[in-house]
C-alpha cells in the first residue's frame, strides 16, 4: 500500500480546522500537524483528535504549556517533515509565510484571502484541476467565489456563455467572530462597482464576462446569491436542472417539498443531516430557476465555513500528483459524504 502524503497545516480556525479533520478522513493522505498560535478549544481539540501541535515561536509554545497543552516543536520542524502545507491563516498573513514554506522547498495551498499572486495558479476542482494538476503552490479562491464558479462551470456546457451578472448578499461574520459586524445595516461592499468578486473568478476561468455587485448583512449562517447568466443560444430549464443534478457539489433544494426558503433553514436542515452542520455543496434553489430565451436567473447559497474544504483536499492532490480530476473529486466526495442531499 501506498504511503499517505503529509500535510501541515497552518492556521487552525474556521477553514484550517475543517481541512485538518478532512484530510484525516482520506486514505491517501494525513495530518502531520497543526500551527496553532493561541492555547484555546480549537487546540484542545486537535489534541483530543491526535493531531501534533506545533507554534510559530518558543514564546507561544510557553503559553500551550502553561495551560497542559503538549507541543511538538516549532513551524520549521514541522515543514521539515511535511509534503505540502495547508495555509489558512487570516486574510494577507499567508503570503508572509510564502518565503518560508520555499526555503524548505515544500508545496503550498493558499486560501481565498490571498492575493491571487501569492500562489502559482487559483483553483475550482470542477473548472481547472487539470491546469493546477502539478504546481507547485495553488490558491483556494473564497466561499464566494468558489460558489459563483460551480454554477458557472456545471452551467458552461449547455452553451456559450455571454454573460454573468451577480448580486452577492455576504454574511457579516463567522459565528464565533464575537468581534465583527455590521450589528445593524447593509454595508455596500465595496462602493464601487465591480466587486472584486468577478475579478476573482476570472483568475480561474479568465474568459468569462462576469460582473457582481455585493453588500453584506448581520448574519453569520451563509450567504445569498442572485445569479443571472445569458448563453449566446436559447436555453431550457430542464437543461439547467440536469446540469446542476449531474454536477458535483451542487444540491437543488427544491423549496415547495421540503419548505426550505432561508438559509436558517438550510442550517437547521444540514444541522439533522450533515456533520457539524457544514455544507460543502453549492446550495442553488430549485424553483427560483427561471428561464426567459436565453438568460437564465436564480438564488444560490453558500456555508462559507465548509463550501472551500473539498477544494482543498483535491487541490492537494492536483498539487503533488496524487490522482487526476475526476477520481479524486469522486474520492473526495465519498470520503466527506457530499451526498447531494440536504433532507
Ligand atoms: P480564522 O481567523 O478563522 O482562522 C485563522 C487562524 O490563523 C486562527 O486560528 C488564528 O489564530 C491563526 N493565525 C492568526 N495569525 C497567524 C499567524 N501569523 N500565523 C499562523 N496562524 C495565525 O480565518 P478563516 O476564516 O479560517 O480564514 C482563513 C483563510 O481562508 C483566509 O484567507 C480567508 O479569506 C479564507 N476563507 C475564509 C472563509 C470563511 O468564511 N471563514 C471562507 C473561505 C475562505
Amino acid at each position: 500500500m501506498k504511503s499517505k502524503v503529509k500535510v501541515a497545516i497552518n492556521g487552525f480556525g474556521t477553514i484550517g480546522k475543517r481541512v485538518a479533520i478532512a484530510v484525516n478522513k482520506q486514505d491517501d493522505m494525513i495530518v502531520s500537524g497543526i500551527v496553532k498560535k493561541k492555547p484555546d478549544y480549537n487546540a484542545l481539540f486537535a489534541k483530543k483528535n491526535g493531531m501534533n501541535i506545533y507554534t510559530i515561536t518558543e514564546k507561544d509554545a510557553d503559553e500551550f504549556r502553561k495551560k497542559g497543552i503538549e507541543v511538538n516543536g516549532l513551524i520549521d520542524d514541522l515543514l521539515k517533515e511535511s509534503d505540502i502545507i495547508v495555509d489558512a491563516t487570516p486574510d494577507g498573513v499567508g503570503e508572509t509565510y510564502k518565503e518560508l514554506y520555499n526555503k524548505y522547498g515544500i508545496n503550498s495551498i493558499f486560501q481565498g484571502g490571498e492575493e491571487a499572486k501569492v500562489a502559482d495558479i487559483s483553483f475550482n476542482a470542477l473548472c481547472n484541476y487539470d491546469e493546477a494538476y502539478g504546481k507547485k503552490s495553488i490558491r483556494v479562491v473564497s466561499c464566494n467565489t468558489t460558489g459563483l464558479l460551480r454554477s458557472i462551470c456545471a452551467l458552461s456546457s449547455l452553451s456559450k456563455i455571454e454573460k454573468v451578472n451577480a448580486v452577492l448578499i455576504r454574511r457579516g461574520a463567522d459565528p464565533q467572530e464575537i468581534k465583527k459586524g455590521p450589528i445593524n445595516s447593509i454595508v455596500l461592499n465595496p462602493v464601487g462597482l465591480p466587486s472584486h468578486h468577478a475579478l476573482d473568478v476570472k483568475t480561474v476561468i479568465p474568459w468569462i464576462n462576469i460582473s457582481t455587485a455585493a453588500v453584506v448583512v448581520p448574519t453569520t449562517l451563509m450567504h445569498v446569491h442572485h445569479v443571472t447568466i445569458k448563453f449566446a443560444s436559447r436555453i431550457e430549464k430542464n437543461d439547467i436542472l440536469e446540469a446542476f443534478m449531474t454536477s458535483p457539489r451542487i444540491i437543488l433544494v427544491d423549496s415547495v417539498i421540503s419548505g426550505i426558503q432561508s438559509t436558517s433553514q438550510i442550517i437547521d436542515s444540514a444541522r439533522l443531516n450533515k456533520e457539524r452542520g457544514d455544507i460543502n455543496e453549492l446550495v442553488v434553489f430549485k424553483d427560483s430557476i427561471t428561464v426567459d430565451n436565453n438568460e437564465v436567473q436564480f438564488f444560490q447559497a453558500v456555508h462559507q465555513e465548509s463550501i472551500v474544504v473539498p477544494e482543498n483536499i483535491d487541490a492537494i492532490r492536483a498539487s503533488l500528483e496524487l490522482s487526476g480530476k475526476l477520481e479524486s473529486i469522486s474520492e473526495t466526495d465519498k470520503k466527506l459524504n457530499i451526498n447531494k442531499n440536504l433532507y
